[in-house]
């Protein structure tokens, strides 16, 4: 990537790295080789980002490759929407990889390898039941026991498994499985299933196989004829390790090594696949690009930056424990990278009309101002300031208390970007609301060359009423009402709908814009002043312009749940 990312400056290395740099200087290897190993049967979520920036970026600081691996071995929640789907988030997050291979490309190749173990008397096929086999399997204090079929003649078993092949058994009838160690410590070992019936079809190969090999029988093998240097994945896949480099040693194949790390949990939000195509399937959120939710797509189209998203991914490091990770920190990282490239525009929600009473009638001044005071190269826009304006219906109070520096009788405070006012005067409707605030402005107080030497404490955000354009805004809140809802859910027989919070949609149907967003070019992030940063729905039209807030200006949900809200 061009820019300079934060993993860059950083001195001190993770795990990880310290096991590349050493294989490097000892010549184990002479260049690094990684894989992102997405299965397609969902979309990507910020847990794969982490793994993402990870894979790529220690082949980038390597100067090494990644290789783009569909996991393709369930044909039945695999299709090729997630695939290109997965394909687009890693390009959106910054990356391109070397080579775009799938597990599938290599059944051949994996059934070949099913039939060397066999002829060397490593697998068998296996016709006990799942229950049957489950039993014979042991506990983790008591070894297993062998099966009735593990005594098959490696001529059998071949004859078996080319059967498996031509489809001549139904589903769960017989698997092929490893012949290892029935009493070893570690279950995975108690001779794994490593083939499967599934007669379904496969969204690449089609109706070609009808047996697919499991997880353990492909992807460490598909890693070895890929000659992956250091195949990197969760903690949970610790135990198979042993697995991996069992079949790699049987098979005398190129040597790829298996490392741990700690996977991504944030708090507020959940991680799984299957939990979160649930939320789709039962309608609670609007697909899984929905804005609430924890996808690299729902991010996208909620305003989060690749930037941010990486930064966040850094930040948080290269953990061997597990641990969850606060949800206010990707917000963090978000403010910190929107704060720079965001153009700021004025925009009422909630608007109450503040007439200028000394201001010329019908005359339009247009003021100018930066698109973004934290970068020049953004230019300026044209704001066009009357004698009718929206003002924020909160930021007026009859009797304000001493700390309040907004508008009150009596009171000036300086329009953005414009005059200062003062406020002389209001009027409610007989319900006692407010419907009019008049005041007048001070000619010499303009922003940039104010010579009026009126002091006005507090800046608010208007709109000229004839020249607002309007616009929705859709605000987010957290999408559950507790931090940890996997695990309220695993408590509660997988039911995690019990925590989704209904108020975490908040629909704005008429806010009132500058009339600049309106000619913006398709596609700027926002910081609507003094609310926070937005970016345009994917729904969006030039007749009908929809705005997601993607996060707040400041982190506000600390306070509020510590009032309990
Ligand atoms: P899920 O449980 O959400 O379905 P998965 O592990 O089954 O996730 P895969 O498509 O198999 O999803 O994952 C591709 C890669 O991303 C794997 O190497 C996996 O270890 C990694 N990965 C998945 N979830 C996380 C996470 N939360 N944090 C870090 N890496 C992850
Ligand atoms: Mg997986």
């Amino acid at each position: 990537m061009s820019d300079t990312s934060p993993s860059e400056e950083r001195t001190s290395r993770n795990f990880i790295e310290e096991i590349i740099e050493r294989d490097l200087k000892e010549g184990r290897h002479k260049s690094v080789l990684t894989r992102f190993p997405p299965e397609p049967n969902g979309y990507l979520h910020i847990g794969h980002a982490k793994s993402i920036t990870l894979n790529f970026g220690l082949a980038e600081k390597y100067g090494g490759e990644t290789n783009l691996r569909f996991d393709d071995t369930n044909p039945v929640t695999e299709t090729v929407e997630y695939v290109e789907n997965i394909k687009q988030d890693v390009r959106w997050l910054g990356y391109e990889w070397a080579r775009e291979k799938y597990a599938s490309d290599y059944f051949e190749h994996l059934f070949d390898f099913a039939i060397r173990l066999i002829r060397d008397g490593l697998a068998y096929v296996d016709d006990s039941t799942s229950e049957e086999i489950a039993a014979m399997k042991g506990t983790p204090t008591r070894p297993g026991t062998d099966s009735p079929y593990r005594s098959r003649t490696p001529e059998e078993n071949e004859d078996l498994f080319h059967r498996m092949r031509e489809g001549e058994f139904p589903e769960g009838s017989c698997i092929l499985r490893a012949k290892i160690d029935m009493s070893s410590p570690n279950m995975l070992m108690r001779d794994p299933v490593i083939y499967r019936i599934k007669h379904a079809p496969h969204h690449r190969t089609g109706d070609k196989w009808c047996i697919y090999p499991t997880y353990d029988m492909a992807h460490g093998q598909s890693d070895a004829i890929e000659k992956i240097t250091h195949s990197i994945c969760t903690l949970e896949f610790m135990p198979h390790r042993e697995l991996y480099d069992w079949l790699i040693d049987k098979l005398d194949l190129y040597p790829s090594r298996q490392y741990e790390f700690a996977r991504l949990n944030m708090s507020y939000t959940i991680m799984s696949k299957r939990r979160l195509l649930k939320l789709v399937e039962d309608g609670i959120v609007d697909g899984w690009d929905d804005p609430r939710m924890p996808t690299i797509s729902g991010l996208r189209r909620r305003g989060f930056t690749p930037e941010a998203i990486r930064d966040f991914c850094t930040r948080i490091g290269v953990a061997k424990r597990d641990n969850v990770i606060d949800v206010s920190l990707l917000e963090f990282c978000a403010r910190e990278h929107l704060n720079k490239i965001s153009l700021r525009r004025m925009v009422v929600f909630d608007p109450v009309k503040l007439v200028i009473t000394n201001w010329p009638d019908g005359e339009v001044e247009e003021l100018e101002s930066e698109n973004n005071p934290e970068d020049e190269s953004a230019g300026t826009r044209k704001i066009p300031f009357g004698g009718e304006l929206y003002i924020e219906r909160e930021d007026f109070m009859e009797d304000p208390p001493k700390k309040f520096f907004r508008l009150g009788p009596g009171r000036s405070v300086r329009l953005k970007s414009a005059f200062i006012i003062t406020c002389d005067d209001f009027i409610r409707d007989e319900n006692g609301r407010l419907t009019e605030i008049r005041s007048r402005y001070h000619p010499e107080s303009k922003s940039g060359s104010d010579t009026s030497g009126i002091k006005a404490k507090g800046t608010l955000h208007w709109v000229s009423i004839t020249h607002a354009h309007k616009i929705e805004v859709r605000e987010y809140d957290r999408l559950f009402t507790v931090a940890n809802p996997s695990e309220e859910a695993d408590k509660n027989d997988g039911k995690f709908i019990d925590y989704i919070n209904s108020d975490s949609l908040n629909v704005v149907p008429v806010a009132y814009a500058e009339p600049a967003i309106a000619g913006d070019a398709p596609g700027n992030y926002y910081q609507f002043m003094r609310k926070g940063y937005y970016f345009p729905d994917k729904a969006t039209t030039r007749e009908k312009q929809i705005y997601n807030r993607t996060v707040t200006l400041r982190d506000d949900w600390a306070r509020k749940s510590k009032q309990g809200k």
